[in-house]
């Protein structure tokens, strides 16, 4: 599987996550779900889920991307 990963256009910055493209525009289109599970959650996000939920959060208001290793 391709990894995919989120890309931030306004910062150039890019975190590349070990999922294919539909599960990381899953977690984008759908933070702050994921974040209220998080919350209420004991047993935590999976690593993948937290790591673009931090960089989400590092550049929340800036364009975001979905890109996709070629
Ligand atoms: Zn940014």
């Amino acid at each position: 599987m391709r990894r995919s990963g989120l890309a931030c256009e306004d910062c150039g910055e890019v975190v590349w996550l070990s999922q294919g493209g539909v599960n990381v525009r899953w977690l984008r289109d759908r933070e702050h779900i994921v974040q209220e599970v998080a919350e209420h959650s004991t047993s935590g996000l999976e690593t993948w889920m937290q790591q673009g939920l931090a960089f989400l959060g590092d550049h929340r208001g800036h364009s975001i991307v979905v890109v996709s290793e070629p």
